[in-house]
């Protein structure tokens, strides 16, 4: 690992600590060349299995582009896209598989943009979910309806907290 301010090829580990949910390590390196810090972060390589069989490493950004079409138009930032790939990630890496089928990848992100954005998700979900009818439609939106009506029995309080980073 070259140091990211004067390139020598080699640092000292100083500090190691785990990731709360243990998906991931992150070091505390010293330059002894250039006596800059930085750090790096290290976690189990994780493939995305294709339909052709093939395996590629996962990626964020497939993630992002995947979702952006079907939020077209919509009042979505590429900052709440960013954080909707780095949420699939994570709850796929919770999972501690070091593969998965893209077909799960997919169904991974339909929690997230759910919460994102309605209609987005009814776009999403309606080309990735193979919709044919109205009726496929209904049954979405109804389900929608019921977990909207669901989240407001929840007192605030009892809210599952966001995950500190
Ligand atoms: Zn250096």
């Amino acid at each position: 690992m070259y140091c990211p301010y004067c390139r020598n090829p080699d640092s000292r580990v100083v500090d190691s600590r785990l990731a709360d949910d243990g998906s991931a390590i992150r070091r505390r390196r010293l330059c002894p060349q250039c006596g800059r810090r930085f750090s790096t972060v290290e976690t189990t390589s994780l493939s995305v299995i294709k339909r052709s069989g093939a395996g590629e490493p996962f990626s964020r950004m497939k993630i992002i582009n995947g979702v952006r079409k079907a939020c077209q138009g919509r009042p979505v930032t590429e900052d709440d896209l960013a954080l909707l790939a780095q949420e699939v990630e994570e709850n796929v890496r919770a999972s501690g598989v070091a593969e998965i089928d893209a077909h799960e990848v997919g169904l991974a992100i339909l929690g997230p943009l759910r919460k994102l954005d309605q209609i987005a998700y009814l776009r999403f979900a309606s080309v990735y979910q193979g919709f044919e009818s109205l009726e496929d439609f209904e049954e979405a939106i109804q389900t929608l309806r019921q977990q909207a009506k669901d989240n407001e029995r929840v007192p605030s309080g009892a809210r599952r907290p966001l995950t500190a980073h």
